[in-house]
């Protein structure tokens, strides 16, 4: 933990949501769901307004349309995105050179490499804080960030949470203790549901408690290399480095068997549970995979590992599984398998523009209309058949009404609402599917 506060974590306001409401003007103020529009689409993110409904990033699209069903249900546009983002940390590496991305809409930034910033004294951070802040929404056309600036990365992304949305916070070096004392254990990076079970169970359920606990009794609980680093970060002792190259961070599970496997019926049944395990732990931490890792030692103590990496991040027990599945039916097992793993590396925290791709929006004119009346319970529906392009959310073009973005579709029709960023709430109208004068764009 340093003794200024230098370190910065900026994060962008609802960001895929809030880029939505930026380019279609009647949604603004209105609740708006990125993400959950197939049958097995998750929440990747719900505005503000759509919040207040209980609605949260990665809950099952179904969940999502019970608890806010007048919201508008979008699919991504991720050109738009990757473009505000790159916007984005295009100012922030102006600021610094030392900047690490955790996501489109998420960085660290390292002040001490900024020869801009003069000093950490509250009143200098705070002027480049708003001057940061106005830079960005000024860069993406509207869009609003919260920043947060503390002593160690912890303290950073604690205080944007604590800013959010749309402000900032300095944590002045010498509070951190007293203000992380009265917050939940499971504000502590690293500390899961599963964790957080633990710890309530013997009676800590603040980071004060932790600040409190004798480090050889927690270890009986948690080991004591989780004991002793839980203990540390509850004191706010954090030195990771902001990394421009973050090391890929990856997480596994392998078994030793007391004799060579050569039947692979049971290689597998091996894999498809330890791929299971792998994605609870994923899970648990809130983080989606793009690369699967086989892991296998021969009966020669040769050790192999094969990799593939997914067009789509995951947390699927089933697609890291049937990744692992695919790479064992590539190698030899006939002489024997002493020792069989999976892993999964490429981790993010954000839903990434694949996962919709992996599960193409279904539209049923009724579910994918913004503002359509609640309908029986989406998921007891049959899926209705995929039709590529007419994505509700995505941008079209009109030759006579001009640009537009997919209000809804089926049978046969495509509505449409003609508006952009910098118009006001334009008109809806109703066009066949194959009229030649609507375009996608
Ligand atoms: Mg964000």
């Amino acid at each position: 933990m340093r003794p200024e506060a230098s370190v910065l974590h900026l994060d962008l306001d609802a960001f895929f949501a809030s880029v939505e409401q930026r380019d279609k003007p009647s949604l603004r103020g209105k609740p708006v769901v990125v993400g959950g529009v197939g049958a097995r689409g998750v929440v990747a993110t719900a505005s503000y307004e759509a919040r207040v409904f209980g609605v949260r990033s990665a809950m099952p699209g179904g969940e999502a349309r019970r608890r806010c069903p007048h919201a508008a249900f979008l699919g991504g546009r991720f050109g738009a995105y990757r473009e505000a983002s790159g916007q984005v940390m295009a100012r922030l590496r102006a600021l610094s050179p030392l900047v690490e991305p955790l996501s489109l809409d998420e960085a660290f930034v390292d002040l001490r490499a900024a020869e801009s910033v003069p000093g950490y004294d509250t009143a200098t951070l705070q002027r480049v804080v708003d001057e940061l802040r106005a830079a960005i929404t000024e860069a993406t056309d509207g869009l609003t960030a919260s920043v947060g600036v503390g002593t160690s990365k912890f303290m950073a992304k604690i205080a944007s949470e604590l800013a959010k949305p749309d402000g900032s916070r300095i944590v002045e070096p010498g509070t951190e203790v007293a203000l992380l004392a009265p917050m939940e254990v499971g504000v502590i990076p690293g500390v899961g549901p599963v964790t957080v079970d633990k710890l309530q169970r013997i009676g800590l359920h603040r980071v004060g408690d932790l600040q409190d606990v004798d480090v050889d009794e927690l270890a009986q609980v948690l080991g004591r290399n989780a004991a002793t680093a839980l203990v540390a970060l509850a004191h706010a002792r954090d030195d990771r480095p902001v990394e421009a190259e973050r090391e890929a961070k990856s997480i596994s599970t392998e078994d030793t068997f007391e004799r060579d496997l050569t039947d692979v019926a049971e290689l597998t049944a091996i894999l498809r549970r330890d791929a299971r395990a792998v994605a609870r732990r994923l899970t648990a931490s809130g983080l989606f995979a793009r690369t699967v890792t086989l892991k296998l030692r021969r009966h020669d103590f040769s050790t192999i590992t094969r990799s593939r990496t997914l067009l789509s991040a995951t947390d699927r027990a089933e697609v890291v599984a049937s990744v692992a599945e695919a790479l064992l039916a590539g190698v030899d097992v006939t002489d024997g398998v002493r020792l069989l793993g999976v892993g999964v590396a490429g981790l993010t925290d954000v839903l990434q523009e694949d996962l919709f791709a992996e599960d193409p929006p279904a539209l049923a004119e009724a579910d994918a209309a913004p503002g359509a009346e609640p309908t029986s319970a989406p998921d007891e529906e049959p899926e209705p058949p995929r039709r590529a392009g007419w994505t509700p959310g995505a941008d079209v073009e009109h030759d006579e009404h001009g640009p537009g973005w997919v209000w809804g579709s089926g049978v046969g029709r495509v509505t449409v609402r003609f508006e952009t960023r910098t118009t006001g709430p334009g008109p809806v109208r109703t066009f066949s599917e194959d009229d030649p004068r609507l375009r996608r764009c």
